[in-house]
């Protein structure tokens, strides 16, 4: 059965490529019938918070990658047989392993202090050796050193590289990796505060949570010979590594936020679909055999195996997204886009008269979205139909001193006040338009600017003959009073 995690740690929102190793041991999990764990890896307590584990809950929630085990996505509680799954609860777990390496003379209690490791480093590069840590002369033995540990004396646990030899990893993305394992020293597992390192933690809950396949960013590779050493010691059978090629910016520098947005948060802010961008990050490392690249969950599903991820690094293209933003949002059903924007619109402080008329939300929807890339487009858009934010704007001041805008207004208003309706259709309006080119006696942009300003205040913009018919004769009459 596979079994994949996704292992955040919890120090901010979730960026992107967090979100794509979470998508890939997503799909990875449902393309196999596996199971997917969420692990949050929250050892380091003055960088982790519980606020930003909820963001990130949310973050994986609004992107729909759910998980199989884990903190309940409401409630925290821990769901699953292999809890906890928060690493701040399992401490007295790693102790145990911990315990068992120094009994089993794999590891050993260093009483060492910083000074007296850093003098025994700069000894080393003095004499041109890599500036790698080994075992004292003389070791504790393990119950003296628990005796001085329950006294309150500070000492670490370090793990000892026994060994000289190389070791191998068929990696699946990036293939056979070779480590010789004098690329690290003696290593610590359990520093002399009592809080286990990141390498033995990982290790021990990929074993216990019985993990079967580890994807994860590029930048932890370096990391896997420790935790090789440490599975072999433990006799842990080994998962299957996969480290995922690093996002670039533009530049081609690793996306960071001198790029602009990198997290999911921004990119919801900014309005973008989660379906979108979860399309976008699956094609960051990853491409489908027939080369498509508008997927749907179930073909992600079906067709995602490891054989297609790139191991050359991605670049994150915003135009790429933008138009990839565009192409889902304009195929979501009328309800289903209004839901997306209206939040938006809410969010903007927008007072929009026929907001509760099912008809005038598909009308003016349907005009929009031709216009729109993300949801957050809409703004500017559905602005021009809100009364109080209506004024003259002052692109529109060459057009109000045109002796001709005078006339085309007073007619405007006066043919305006005349129509029966309470709404004017694109063929009333275009009459209504034709009239007053005969009352005001001109033509050619001498008519239309004016009646453009008189609309929505500008001379430029969406065209007036979709935005009338959006609006009620008596907003149209309000803002003509205006001028
Ligand atoms: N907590 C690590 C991170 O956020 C995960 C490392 C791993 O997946 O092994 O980068």
């Amino acid at each position: 059965m596979v079994r994949v995690r996704f292992a955040p740690s919890p120090t901010g929102y979730l960026h992107v490529g967090g979100a794509r190793t979470a998508l890939y041991n997503f799909l990875y999990a449902r393309r196999y019938g596996g199971q997917f764990i969420l692990r949050i890896e929250d050892t380091d307590l003055e960088r982790s918070t519980e606020e930003a584990m909820r963001m990130q809950i949310a973050d994986l929630k609004w992107l729909g990658i759910l998980w199989d085990e884990g903190p309940h996505p409401e409630s925290l509680q821990d769901l699953g047989p292999h809890g906890p799954y928060r690493q701040s609860h399992r401490k007295d777990i790693y102790r145990q392993y911990a315990e068992r390496l120094v009994d089993e003379g794999r590891a050993y209690y260093d009483f060492r202090t910083d000074s007296e490791l850093e003098a025994i480093k700069e000894k080393l590069i003095a004499s041109e050796k890599p500036p790698q840590i080994e075992a004292p002369a003389q070791i504790v033995p393990p119950a003296e050193a628990r005796e001085r540990i329950s006294r309150g004396e500070p000492g670490a646990i370090r793990f000892r590289v026994a060994e000289k030899r190389d070791y191998f990893v068929q990696d699946l993305v990036r293939g056979e990796v070779r480590f010789p394992s004098d690329m690290v020293g003696d290593f610590v597992l359990v520093r002399s505060n009592g809080m286990p390192v990141y390498n033995f933690c990982c290790v021990i809950d990929d074993a216990l949570m019985k993990i079967t396949h580890v994807f994860r960013a590029e930048e932890h590779l370096s990391n896997t010979l420790r935790q090789m050493m440490i599975y072999e010691a433990l006799k842990f059978p080994l998962p299957q590594f996969g480290h995922l090629s690093f996002i670039l910016g533009p530049d081609k520098q690793k996306l960071s936020k001198r790029h602009g947005a990198t997290s999911c948060n921004d990119f919801r802010l900014r309005g973008y679909l989660p379906e979108a961008l979860n399309n976008f990050i699956l094609l960051s490392g990853w491409s489908s055999p027939d080369g498509r690249e508008i997927l749907s969950r179930d073909e992600q599903i079906q067709l995602f195996t490891h054989e297609r991820f790139n191991p050359a690094p991605a670049v994150f293209d915003e135009t790429k997204l933008l138009w990839m933003n565009a192409t889902y949002l304009r195929a979501l059903p009328t309800e289903e886009l209004w839901a997306r924007v209206e939040p938006f619109l809410r969010e903007a402080g927008l007072q929009l008269p026929q907001v509760e008329n099912v008809a005038w939300r598909e009308q003016t929807l349907s005009a929009f979205k031709t216009s729109m890339q993300t949801l957050a487009d809409a703004v500017p858009l559905y602005r021009l139909l809100d009364d109080s934010a209506f004024s003259v704007k002052p692109e529109a001041q060459e057009v109000c001193a045109w002796p001709e805008a005078k006339k085309v207004w007073q007619a405007w208003l006066q043919e305006l006040r005349a129509f029966p309706g309470e709404k004017l259709s694109e063929a009333d309006f275009l009459a209504l338009q034709d009239r007053v080119k005969d009352l005001a006696g001109v033509k050619g942009k001498h008519l239309f600017q004016p009646i453009r300003v008189a609309v929505i205040g500008q001379p430029q913009g969406t065209e007036v003959k979709l935005l009338v018919p959006m609006m009620k004769k008596s907003s149209l009459i309000a803002r003509a009073e205006k001028l």
